[in-house]
């Protein structure tokens, strides 16, 4: 059956590009890129020469008609973003639902996201966490999510576009309160470095900060402390309301 390829490109470091992604890259009939110029340059690094064209936030609902044409004529596709995962803060999630329930393979092929990398270096609980991906760009949206969060009982962990670190730690700090955090930045480049603190702290020193950054955030400890006895299930209950 023809199969949709869901493939991880490096969030940085060329290298993390693993051999069974560059295999599929160059097997499939067509690869749709988020940005075909910049898959063009990953591409090229490969030596790939595979037929490309654009699916992107913006023309997902129509490619997805166009992907499930070339995958009924037996094509297969690799679909890529620009960065780490697509899916994951970036589109294909559309596209891939359509594809699956039209009955057709949709297979990940996993590599490199900024979401783990980060988590497993910023030092906080990896037992259970949460993907929150980016919250609201307005003031008032960000505030919104934010105190749904309070006490969420788990690391959560953000995404967050470079200019709005600093608004964005801001209304961590005015919501949930001083609480540990990693900001992983850059992740698997030369400048790569986790910096590890209380939100307060971490501001101090958040203007001299550049590039690309995922915000770790621990989780509330108020839950624990106030209801000791029943903890365990008490925090089932807190989770339900976040499914
Ligand atoms: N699909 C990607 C993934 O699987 O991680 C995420 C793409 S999302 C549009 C971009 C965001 O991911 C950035 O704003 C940043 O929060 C995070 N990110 C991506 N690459 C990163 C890197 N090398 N270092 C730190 N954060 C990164």
């Amino acid at each position: 059956r023809p199969t949709l390829y869901v493939v991880a490109t490096p969030i940085g470091n060329l290298d993390e590009m693993t051999p069974r992604a560059v295999e599929i890259l160059e097997n499939v009939d067509v690869i749709a890129a988020e940005d075909t110029r910049n898959t063009l340059k990953l591409l090229s690094h490969f030596h790939i020469k595979t037929r490309l064209i654009s699916h992107h936030q913006h023309n997902e609902t129509q490619s997805t008609n166009g992907l499930l044409d070339l995958l009924e004529k037996g094509n297969d596709i690799a679909l890529v973003s620009d960065a780490g995962y697509p899916l994951i803060s970036d589109p294909g999630g559309v596209a891939a639902k359509k594809i699956m329930d039209a009955g057709f393979n949709v297979v990940p092929v996993s590599g490199c996201n900024a979401m783990l990398d980060a988590l497993v270096g910023s030092g906080l609980n990896t037992q259970h966490f949460m993907f929150y991906g980016f919250l609201q760009s307005s003031e008032k949206g960000r505030t919104s999510e934010l105190c749904d969060l309070k006490y969420f009982p788990y690391t959560m962990v953000f995404y967050e576009a470079p200019h709005r670190i600093e608004k964005c730690l801001r209304t961590m700090l005015e919501v949930f309160g001083d609480r540990q955090i990693c900001l992983a930045r850059e992740l698997t480049k030369k400048h790569e470095e986790f910096i590890r603190g209380t939100i307060e702290e971490v501001l101090e020193i958040v203007d001299d900060l550049k590039g690309e950054m995922v915000i770790v955030v621990e989780g509330s400890q108020d839950i624990k402390d106030d209801r000791e006895d029943a903890a365990v299930p008490l925090v089932h209950e807190q989770i339900k309301q976040y499914i």
